[in-house]
């Protein structure tokens, strides 16, 4: 077999974890890579997950947290949601390897004959397949610094092949193009008052044992570390004693590139790969941080969904509604209500809201608490912004309540309905296994001249009249409906341009006329959020709703 070697120029961070999971290395991941971006570099990040699941989109959210989807349709963890919104990157399919998609591959290799008749072998034929994937994915994004984050932790039986791939890197391109990078945990006994450094002693040495003398710790504590606890750690692990970095319980996200940033890291990324020393460009998010704190306005949305008891299953939703809170200069508070809890004839609890938001969802639990969250936003004239399955909802109440169409409802939740106005259209008829069979990624959306839905994207088009979203989802709405809803008055405006067949393209979006804000969209613009560039939906939603909240505070007499 052909040796498999990295391109000549590329360099390579490798982010590994000890001691505990849930440390946060996709932040620090991240943070460097917010850093090397400030500094003009193009970047890219690659989360390797030790599991056996080819992608994310068969694991359930409330376990593992939101699924996220790249441009090409690729369901993957929700690290590749905050490289993407650090990075200022969109990423790929190939930006997420799994133990699954690795060995996927060498057994159809296997199989297709391509090892010849060699024995295949963890080494070198799966660590081979690993290393080609980091090489492939830093020269698809023509990547001058690739980031590779190593889930699970140092120890771990089934990271093995994946530190040895990492490790063979190192041996392939060379010292001076490879930075590893150890993120542990450093546990404050309140007893002893001190911080203990055993913990990522062991780590660091697990981690030599299998050959990578990591070049950089990063700290995970509750507050900054005090210098003698890094210098007995750098002399302990082998660390130089300024490249021993403190991440401590940050009050915000976006902060911890700063905190990074002002403890040199970049020194050690400079010395380590050969970079010049360049001034950083970080006003973004020192400004984001700013209006984190010291917000002048404030605003509270319900989110009614399923997950509520597992914020991390909407991740990127939550980021999108910060970032459209930073760039209305309001701090977004966000309070989640359980879909079973708004009941029949009891939704007065949800006058709280200066907004509603449905977020996108599966399965029958909680929809009816979520059709009369839709109708109460409509009747009321209180923001609401449905996504996905929140624009179905949306539907499904409006044909009920304004179309009347006794039981209107998705064939999701009710396969007998007599008025299915959310199906599945017949390529989805056709599909028998589970994941990556929704109809997913971007996907055009072409909107209607003077519609909200284009007010709200008009800065970004420039005088176009279509956008392209993300997508998951299997439903539509149902193309033989859509005559008759508009005549009730549903205002459609979105579609899917070139769906031949379907009168004028699936639906995308849709509004309720004179209605201060009220917008279901079909694809999920949480996924392409960013700091720098908010999604225009939300961005307009967290507007209503200041707008909302201020008319009634004006309302209240002094
Ligand atoms: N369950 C719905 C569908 O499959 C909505 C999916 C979603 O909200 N992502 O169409």
């Amino acid at each position: 077999m052909a040796p498999v070697n990295g391109p000549k120029e590329t360099r390579y961070v490798f982010v590994t974890g000890g001691v505990v999971s849930s440390l946060g290395k996709g932040i620090a991941t991240s943070s460097i890579g917010t850093l090397l971006r400030a500094r003009g570099y193009r970047v890219t990040a690659v989360k390797i997950d030790p599991y056996i699941n080819v992608d994310a989109g068969t694991m359930r959210p409330y376990e593992h947290g939101e699924v996220f989807v790249t441009d090409d349709g690729a369901e993957t963890d929700l690290d590749i949601g905050t490289y993407e919104r650090f990075l200022d990157v969109d990423l790929a399919r190939g930006n997420n390897v799994t133990t699954g998609q690795v060995y996927l591959a060498v057994i159809q290799k296997e199989r297709q004959g391509v090892y010849l008749s060699q024995t295949v072998q963890v080494i070198p034929h799966v660590t081979d397949e690993i290393k080609s994937r980091i090489y492939e994915a830093g020269e698809a994004a023509h990547a001058e610094i690739v980031l590779v984050e190593v889930g699970g932790t140092v120890g771990d039986i089934e990271s093995l092949p994946f530190l040895e791939a990492i490790r063979q890197v190192r041996f392939e391109v060379g010292r001076d193009r490879t930075l590893y990078i150890h993120v542990t945990l450093l546990p404050y006994l309140g007893a002893a008052e001190e911080y203990k450094t055993k913990p990522t002693q062991h780590s660091v040495a697990t981690l030599r044992g299998v050959g990578i003398q990591p070049d950089g710790l990063i700290l995970r504590s509750r507050s900054p570390v005090p210098e003698e606890a890094k210098t007995k750690i750098a002399l302990f692990t082998n660390v130089e004693a300024d490249a021993v970095f403190s991440a401590y319980d940050a009050d915000h996200v976006y902060a911890v590139p700063e905190m990074l940033e002002q403890q040199g890291i970049a020194r050690l990324l400079e010395r380590q790969l050969g970079l010049e020393r360049v001034t950083p460009e970080l006003r973004v998010w020192q400004e984001a941080v700013r209006v984190l704190r010291h917000p002048e306005k404030h605003v509270s949305i319900g989110v009614v969904g399923k997950y509520v008891a597992m914020p991390d299953a909407y991740l990127s939703l939550m980021e999108a509604l910060k970032h459209a809170g930073i760039a209305n200069e309001a701090r977004v508070d966000i309070d989640w209500v359980s879909a079973e809890e708004v009941a029949e004839g009891d939704v007065d609890h949800l006058d709280a809201f200066d907004g509603i938001l449905v977020p996108g969802g599966f399965g029958v639990r909680g929809i009816e608490g979520k059709v009369r969250a839709a109708r109460y936003a409509r009747e009321r004239g209180v923001p609401y912004l449905g996504i996905c399955l929140g624009l179905q909802v949306a539907v499904i109440e409006f044909a009920r309540n304004v179309a009347n169409l006794a039981g209107a409802n998705s064939t999701e939740f009710d396969p007998y309905s007599p008025h299915p106005v959310i199906d599945l259209m017949p390529e989805q008829l056709e599909v028998d296994g589970l994941g990556g069979t929704m109809r997913l990624g971007s996907w055009p959306m072409r909107m209607t001249p003077g519609s909200l839905l284009a007010s709200l994207y008009a800065s970004r088009v420039e005088g176009r009249d279509t956008v392209h979203e993300r997508h998951r989802h299997r439903y539509e709405v149902n193309p033989a409906y859509v005559d008759t809803l508009k005549a009730a008055g549903l205002v459609v405006s979105g579609v899917t341009p070139g769906m031949e067949g379907r009168g004028e393209g699936l639906v995308e979006a849709v509004e309720i006329a004179s209605h201060p804000f009220f917008l279901g969209l079909q694809s999920h613009p949480e996924f392409t959020s960013r700091l720098m560039r908010p999604s225009p939906p939300f961005t307009g939603f967290i507007r209503a709703a200041v707008m909302r909240r201020s008319a009634q505070s004006a309302d209240v007499p002094a």
